[in-house]
């Protein structure tokens, strides 16, 4: 008699450690990871996914999360968190690059055109053989003309 009544009490017991790692109190939330080309939009989800990385800490460390299903939870969070961190980076090095290339653009134009306006300015035809030469120059550097007036 005393023998069945420690068997029951065990399996209450049983039954009540293991009722709550076979209750899930929480889904595996599964969060697709859409390309979303807007950024706010995924600083949103950054957001969303780094708020509930804290919330699932906060409940398994009140003991309402389960090791198993706060690890699991976590490895999903982080994987999407990890995905939204690399497209955000993405679109930053898409976006530097192509502002680079931009500046890089504007600043060859600027030169180009610096260059062509200052060889217009600085150097001059000698009227003998029609060499460049600069402008301040006194003699043509290719045939020796004299660009001074003889007084
Ligand atoms: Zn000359």
């Amino acid at each position: 008699m005393n023998f069945i009544f420690i068997l029951i009490i065990s399996i209450i017991l049983l039954a009540y450690v293991i009722q709550p790692l076979l209750q899930k109190k929480y889904k595996l939330v599964y969060v697709p990871f859409i390309k979303i080309n807007e950024k706010g939009d995924l600083l949103e989800k950054k957001d969303e996914m780094l708020g509930a990385l804290k919330e699932i800490e906060f409940e398994y460390q009140m003991g309402k999360l389960s090791k198993k299903d706060y690890n699991e939870l976590k490895r999903d969070y982080e994987i999407n968190a990890l995905r939204i961190l690399k497209e955000l980076d993405t679109q930053n090095n898409g976006d530097s690059k192509n502002d680079l290339i931009e500046e890089e653009i504007k600043a060859f134009r600027f030169q180009k055109n610096n260059i062509g306006d200052k060889s217009e300015e600085k150097f001059k035809k000698c009227p003998q053989c029609e060499a460049q030469v600069k402008i301040n120059s006194k003699f043509c550097t290719n045939c020796g003309n004299s660009f001074v007036k003889e007084n």
